[in-house]
């Protein structure tokens, strides 16, 4: 079948138009995430004899020499490399674990550059907050042919992605298969340049005007086709047809399990008052894990989650995510992080943002294309 559906942002068979009014009603308190609080444990207390003066003082010179040891300690370890090279993207920004350096035992600190903010595979991108094309992100993105498995289509050589996407793609498609048998998933659209959807834009204008143009493709800049991390899908079965993932019965799998490997719907029926979108049953976003089945889990939209994310800080009340359980909890400003996978927000500062890692753990950090980074720091139990 030579004829394939040509599938675009806002375009939709029912030719149902997107609502104009976008409504921001979320806040994180709605969404009703619990902190839950760990009973802090007690101890006993012993009873106190009076302190002997020389003890004292033997105490205070030891206080006072090691207060100095650390001073110099601390003033003279070096923060990291600046800027970009440590968060190109997600993925390669992380690769660290706190052993190597000598830096076992102790906490990280990322420099991070204003522009990282705009970068990695958290970045919200909408009406709201267009894409940056930062030259890093834009290095990445590459021919699906050249590195998909055999184990999907893709439309045409043409059709690009971030490499990282292929690749988590790879390993999605791969366990679709071995669940299933099924590989008749299509990349029907990928990454898309600006100059793309100005094209894109002028052809829908060309063929039904200026405002079923606006109603339904995205402007240049706004689509989340630019970023690499956002795929249009359908089933392409040779000799038969294409068809919707939504309704095509062997997807069932792919729609049930596609968070497990980092994969979001990113335009939900019930979100479109808030991503500004109508319902998209073939757009899917990678997020990467745990983030996509934690929105699952408490049913938020990526503007939701990147809302909801904010309530989480290094220094507040962390999100610990734990993967066996497949749980969300809270951790408690004193408690210690000891296993699992941490999720915490810091915001951007003007210039350089400091970015604090906690010691001994594998990391991640992206930028959330609004104002700063959410950090996953991962650490198995010891
Ligand atoms: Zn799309």
């Amino acid at each position: 079948m030579s004829e394939r559906n040509n599938w675009n942002d806002h375009a939709s068979a029912n030719g149902f138009y997107p609502q104009q009014e976008i409504k921001r009603t979320y806040t994180p308190e709605e969404a009703g995430h619990g902190r839950r609080r760990r009973p802090v444990s007690r101890y006993r207390r012993r009873r106190r004899r009076p302190p002997n003066p020389g003890v004292i003082l033997i105490v205070l010179i030891f206080v006072a020499v090691f207060g100095v040891c650390i001073y110099f300690l601390a003033s003279g370890r070096s923060a990291p490399a600046a800027g970009t090279d440590l968060l190109s993207t997600a993925e390669s920004t992380g690769a660290g674990t706190g052993e190597e350096n000598g830096l076992a035992g102790k906490e990280r600190v990322l420099v991070l550059s204003e522009e990282a903010v705009h970068t990695g595979d958290l970045i919200l991108v909408n009406y709201a907050y267009p894409y940056t094309f930062p030259a890093d992100a834009e290095e990445e993105i590459t021919a699906v042919s050249a590195y998909k498995n055999d184990k999907y289509y893709v439309r045409d050589n043409n059709s690009k992605l971030r490499r990282s996407t292929i690749e988590k793609f790879n390993i999605l498609t791969e366990a679709y298969f071995a669940a299933t048998g099924f590989s008749s998933l299509q990349v029907n659209s990928g990454y898309r340049s600006y100059q793309e959807q100005v094209d894109l834009y002028a052809e829908y204008v060309a063929t039904n005007g200026e405002e079923y143009a606006k109603a339904y493709v995205a402007d240049p800049g706004y689509s989340e086709h630019h970023t690499g991390l956002a795929m249009d899908l359908n089933v392409y079965v040779p000799g038969e047809g294409i068809y919707y993932v939504e309704s095509y019965e062997p997807c069932a799998w792919f729609r049930e399990n596609c968070e497990d490997y980092g994969f979001i719907l990113r335009y939900p029926s019930e979100k479109v008052d808030i991503t500004g979108i109508n319902y998209e049953s073939w757009h899917y976003r990678y997020v990467g894990t745990p983030h996509a089945r934690i929105m699952e889990e408490k049913d938020l939209c990526l503007e939701e989650y990147i809302d909801f994310l904010r309530s989480y800080t290094y220094d507040g009340t962390r999100l610990l995510y734990d993967a066996d359980m497949g749980v969300t909890e809270t951790l408690a400003p004193e408690e210690p992080f000891t296993e699992g996978t941490l999720i915490y927000f810091v915001p951007a500062e003007e210039g350089e943002t400091r970015c604090r890692i906690p010691a001994d753990c594998t990391y991640a950090v992206s930028g959330n294309n609004v104002d700063g980074f959410i950090v996953t720091a991962e650490k198995a139990a010891s």
